[in-house]
Parts: structure tokens; C-alpha cells; sequence
């Protein structure tokens, strides 16, 4: 059966002591109240060993960011999928849009960063979306199994098991303009379809599909009460733990 997980990406944000404070508080409001969904932190490298040492990862897992496409050597200034998991890590996302639009991301270099990834024991949260020309114009189902196909469509059904998937509509990150829950809802069961004409149902159904994108305590429920949507990627409003909270407890 697939869980259900709220993943914060704390993006860019918080020094270390921050961000130290930032995890210890959300991992002592976990101990508090029990989640009814897996809860995972994504930090910056800078804090991942440090955040280690300050929660209990059976209640608050925790993830980098990003990782490198080789897994070591002369690529200066970059943090490899080894390194990732020798701070305790057990999460990366992989694929956000901000990487792909900012720092210019391919399928091919995913393919090498989730292959590494998971020969490193590291769970890969996929993020895929369209941007809002594509949505406008009605490719948005089109371009979504496109980066789905070409990054992930070279797993065995196995390791493609092990991947979280991050629906994340370009147009509504960051900018407080949420999918609607039905047109999450329709992304997701389009996603679930598409890997189930590559890997069966049974994979299908068993595949997490989180959605970001402005997700906040206000419209949490409302996603989460979809069929296919298994939780959130959250951003903004991972930054706070009260409002982070807010949305664990949507489930
Ligand atoms: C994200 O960057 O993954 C995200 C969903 O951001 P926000 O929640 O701020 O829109």
C-alpha cells in the first residue's frame, strides 16, 4: 500500500542554527502529536548532519535537496549521492522545477542523479509539472508523462518502486496560486494511468504522488481528501512549524 507523506523543501532558506531550531521544534511537535502520515524534512547540505543529530528520523525522516549526477571526483563545489547518505539522510528530491529552469537540468542527468540516488539507499522524490504556457494551452498531460517517461521509464519495475513522485504545477509554486483539488486530482490519476501502462496496476496503485505548489493548512484537506493525491510537497510554508504542522494534520 502507498503512504501518505508531507515532505517539507526548505528550499534556499534558514542559517544552520535556524535551521537546527527549525527541525527541533518540528520533531518535538511530531513527538506531541502523532502524525497519521510520514513526515520528511528536505535542508540544505550545510545542515543535513547537524539536523541528523536533533531528530528522531522514526518520526521525521529527513532528505537533501539535490545531489550530483557522478559520485565523486573533480566536480568542484557539487555534493554527491555518497555524501547525502553518510549524514543520515534518507530522502533527496530530485528534478524540481527550480532546478530544472535555474540550473538547467535534463532527463539525462536525472536518470544518472536517481540511479545514484538509490545504489546509495537514498528514496529519490521525483518532481514533475508543467509550466503555465503548458497548462494554457492544454499539453500539460503531454509534458508530464514526458518527464516521467524520460526520467524514470528506465527503472526496473523494482527500483521504479522505490521512488516518490512530486506533482508540482510550475505556476504554483511559491506564487499562493493552488491547483484546484480537482485538477490535482485529474494530474494524479493521469500519472497513476501512465505508470500503469509501464509497470502494471499493482505498481501504480502502490506509488506515493504528492502535490506541491502553494500547499498551506488552509488548503491541505481539501487536496489530501483526493483519492490520488498521498500528501504534499510544501515549501513556503514548511519554513514555520505551526503551519507545516497544519498540513500533517490535514490527514
Ligand atoms: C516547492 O518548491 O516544492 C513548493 C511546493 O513550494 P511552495 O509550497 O512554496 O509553493
Amino acid at each position: 500500500m502507498r503512504k501518505n507523506i508531507v515532505a517539507g523543501n526548505w528550499k534556499m532558506n534558514t542559517t544552520l542554527q535556524e535551521g537546527v531550531k527549525l527541525a527541533e521544534e518540528v520533531n518535538a511537535a511530531l513527538k506531541e502529536t502523532k502524525a497519521n502520515c510520514d513526515v520528511v524534512i528536505c535542508v540544505p547540505f550545510t545542515h543535513l548532519a547537524s539536523v541528523n543529530g536533533v531528530i528522531d528520523q522514526n518520526v521525521l525522516g529527513l532528505g537533501a535537496e539535490n545531489c550530483a549526477d557522478h559520485a565523486s571526483g573533480a566536480y568542484t563545489g557539487e555534493v554527491s549521492a555518497p555524501m547525502v547518505a553518510s549524514t543520515g539522510a534518507k530522502y533527496v528530491i530530485l528534478g524540481h522545477s527550480e532546478r530544472r529552469q535555474y540550473y538547467g537540468e535534463t532527463a539525462e542527468t536525472l536518470r544518472e542523479k536517481v540511479a545514484l540516488a538509490l545504489a546509495n539507499g537514498l528514496t529519490p522524490i521525483f518532481c514533475i509539472g508543467e509550466v503555465l504556457e503548458e497548462r494554457e494551452n492544454g499539453t500539460y498531460n503531454d509534458v508530464v508523462k514526458a518527464q516521467i517517461v524520460d526520467g524514470l521509464f528506465n527503472l526496473s519495475a523494482e527500483d521504479f518502486g522505490k521512488i516518490i513522485l512530486a506533482y508540482e504545477p510550475v505556476w504554483a509554486i511559491g506564487t499562493g496560486k493552488t491547483a484546484t483539488a480537482d485538477q490535482a486530482e485529474d494530474m494524479h490519476a493521469h500519472i497513476r494511468s501512465v505508470i500503469a501502462e509501464k509497470y502494471g496496476k499493482e505498481v501504480a496503485d502502490n506509488t506515493s504522488i504528492l502535490y506541491g505548489g502553494s500547499c498551506k493548512p488552509s488548503n491541505a484537506a481539501e487536496l489530501f481528501a483526493k483519492p490520488d493525491v498521498d500528501g504534499g510537497l510544501i515549501g513556503g510554508a514548511a519554513l514555520k512549524c505551526a503551519d507545516f504542522m497544519g498540513i500533517v494534520k490535514a490527514f
